[in-house]
């Protein structure tokens, strides 16, 4: 796992997702820290349905650097079952089969996304934990993570481990398909840029009889079109410098740059894939939105290209 705590572009660097060294440790000297942390969690959201958020309003990001790594079932984990399948290490407090669709699902969900984002499988572990009960999932949350808000789901990274901490209930298939992919990705690349982590998340989420086609986002996105309030703009997805300012628009937004890439033309996924290749090597390498002026012209009108593209998207009317 790379040690991101060294990483210094703070400009380029969502504040949520990396720390800065800490000066003075305030617990025991003899207990691992989270120095780096990352987190996306699950927020169901009011009218809009669920998306995915990985900061809510008031709560402090800096509380974490005090938790003590790594993770026990002491902490109140789950550890009844455990199984390894390929990079995944899934915990849970309730038996779970090891052919079960859910587990089968997740497997293969790896080389789903190593070859459409062109990115080597790695065998950096990703830890899986289940929890049966609500109330057990919550308290270990408040207890970890101090002031943070009850989620269904949430995948924390940090300078050693890639977790993921979720409730089992009715969306868990999806829950853990968003986050796993999290997972997945890091361990390949660290230093992805926030919109396009999200975006991936939001394309992998998804079952794989959807094809990557978001219907929730498709209708979310084709309700501003019509409200005249959606103008797509890559520049700003790659400003985006906090979890924190991320709303429902630009994780829809950002699932809708990423389906456009992998499932236009092949020089558009290529290009997102090298792209991809590049900043595992160099967190500072340049921005998408640059080589696509590159490849596709500078007067190339991005904004109506996937405007016309969400449309195509459209369900015709019943
Ligand atoms: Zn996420």
């Amino acid at each position: 796992m790379p040690v991101l705590a060294g990483l210094t572009a703070a400009t380029s660097i969502p504040a949520l997702k990396r720390h800065p060294p800490m000066p003075t440790p305030t617990l025991s000297q003899s207990s691992p820290l989270v120095t780096t942390l990352l987190v996306c969690f699950i927020l169901c959201g009011a009218a809009a349905g669920c998306a995915h958020l990985a900061a809510a309003p008031g709560w402090n990001a800096a509380t974490l650097q005090q938790v003590p790594l790594p993770w026990s079932a002491a902490d109140g984990l789950p550890s009844r079952t455990e199984i390894v399948a390929g990079q995944l290490v899934i915990h849970t407090d309730f038996p779970l089969a090891e052919q079960h669709r859910i587990v089968r699902e997740l497997e293969s969900l790896r080389a789903d996304v190593s070859q459409q984002l062109g990115l080597p499988i790695s065998d950096e572990p990703v830890h899986l934990y289940l929890f049966e009960n609500k109330q057990r999932y919550d308290d270990f949350a408040a207890r970890q993570f101090p002031g943070f808000p009850s989620r269904r789901a949430f995948f924390v990274e940090t300078d050693t481990t890639l977790s993921v901490f979720a409730v089992w209930q009715d969306r868990i298939a999806e829950d853990l398909r968003h986050e796993t992919t999290h997972g997945y990705v890091h361990a390949v690349v660290p230093t992805i840029p926030l919109w396009l982590d999200e975006g991936v998340a939001e394309y992998f989420e998804l079952p794989r009889s959807e094809h990557g086609i978001h219907a929730a986002h498709v209708a979310h996105l084709s309700g501003r079109m019509l409200e005249g309030t959606w103008r797509p703009d890559l520049d700003r997805m790659e400003a985006l410098a906090s979890a924190g300012e991320l709303s429902q628009d630009h994780y829809a937004e950002a699932w809708c740059w990423t389906h456009w890439l992998l499932n236009t033309t092949p020089q558009r996924r290529r290009l997102l894939q090298d792209y991809l290749t590049d900043v595992r090597r160099d967190g500072q390498t340049a921005p998408l939105s640059a080589r696509l002026r590159h490849t596709e012209g500078l007067g190339a009108d991005f904004a109506t290209t996937l405007r016309a593209h969400l449309e195509s998207l459209i369900p015709p009317p019943k």
